[in-house]
Parts: C-alpha cells; structure tokens; sequence
C-alpha cells in the first residue's frame, strides 16, 4: 500500500527543468503529440520525476510530473506516470553514472530504428558522446517488462540506443545531457540515412575509434 504523500511541489526545480525539456523535445521536433517520455534521477533519494501519460508537452505544468520511487509506484495523488516508466527505473537501478533520460520519438531515429540496423561508428560523436555503434533494441510492446528489459540490455554502458519500431532513449549525468544526446542521435541518424543513399558508410580507422573513445571515457568521469 502506498502512503500518498501530500503534494506540495517538492522538487519544484526540477520539475520545471523536465517541463522545459519536454517543450524543447517538442518544439524541435523530436517528438509529436504526447508520444516519449522524459525524467530524472532525485539525488540522494531512491526516486524520479517522469512525465505524465498522455498530457500534450505544451500542456504539462510542474504539477503533472510524477514523483515514483524505484519500484515504479507514484509517491503522489496526480496524473498517471508515462507507460514506459519501468525501463526509466531500470536504466536508473543499473546505470549509476544516470540521472536524465528523454525518450524521442523523432523521425530520422524512428527511420533507422524502423530497418534495425545498427549504426557503425562512422562519425567521431557516434563514440565521444554515444560510447560506440547505437544498436537497435528488438520491439516489445509498450511499457512491457519485455521492452524495458532489452532496452536495457541493448544499451548497456551507452548512452543511447534505439527501441525497434518505436523511438529512442537517450541518457546523460542529468537532463541537459541527455536532451544534448537525443539531438546528436538524432543527427547521427539523419547522417546515417544520407550517406547510406550514396553507399556503404565506413567506421573510423582503429586510431580514429580509440582517440573518440579516450574522449568518452574522459568525459564519463569529468
Ligand atoms: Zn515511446
């Protein structure tokens, strides 16, 4: 049984920073509707905030976001948390070094994600600000423990990966990061498309890759 916590805009800053980058998720085009998802780790508390389900981004007020503990039960009377809660919490149980996540639903990511394929390391970001070649994970149905759990496996110590047919969940030390993410996948992706028009994309040499990958690692622990 839960015992409701009495709303009180707990959180009230970062509330309004998931808030603020559902409207940039939206008004860039990295998404449509009320499709995706965004949240972020509380620090030092076992708990999220994540967006409603079901609310238009443009509508969404710092009230609407859903305070959920780690086993993906809301901790306040409200809005229903986003259906794809549970392979946020699980990013969060496995992955310490996150604390932001936004779930796109934008076209060039859906394009590729729609082919499987997988996206080879052919630009120097694809490992400086991903960790390697974006991999796309099998379709499960939506908010399925299925889904989450090969999201989760799929991304591993990455910071994106695409969801077949669906979208991508693009991760970073705290929310800026991850929205930087979902626009870099994004490029990367359209990039992708492009030149696989005109041939075969071609990974980074062996010294290109290890030089982008000193570069994550530095980044990872800066
Ligand atoms: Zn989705």
């Amino acid at each position: 049984m839960i015992g409701w916590v009495k709303f009180n805009m707990k959180f009230e800053e970062l509330r309004k920073q998931v808030v603020e980058i559902g409207i940039k998720m939206f008004n860039q085009g990295l998404t449509h509707s009320t499709s995706g998802n965004i949240s972020c780790r509380i620090p030092n508390e076992n708990k999220i905030l994540i967006t409603p389900s079901s609310v238009p981004y443009l509508d969404i007020k710092p009230k609407d976001i859903l305070l959920v503990n780690m086993d993906g039960e809301p901790e306040e009377k409200g809005r229903n948390p986003s259906v794809e809660t549970p392979f946020h919490i699980g990013i969060y149980k496995k992955r310490n070094d996150i604390s932001g996540i936004v779930h796109s639903h934008s076209v060039y990511a859906l394009a590729v994600a729609a082919t499987k394929k997988t996206i080879p390391v052919f630009l120097d970001e694809i490992f400086s600000e991903i960790g390697g070649e974006i991999q796309v994970a099998k379709y499960n149905l939506p908010g399925s423990d299925e889904l989450a759990e090969d999201v989760i496996k799929t991304l591993g110590d990455k910071n994106a990966v695409l969801l077949a047919n669906h979208g991508a969940a693009c991760c970073g030390k705290n929310l800026v990061e991850a929205f930087h993410v979902a626009e870099t996948v994004e490029k990367i992706c359209r990039v992708f498309i492009l030149s696989s028009i005109l041939g075969e994309v071609e990974s980074l040499p062996e010294d290109g890759i290890e030089y982008q990958q000193m570069i994550y690692e530095m980044k990872k622990d800066f």
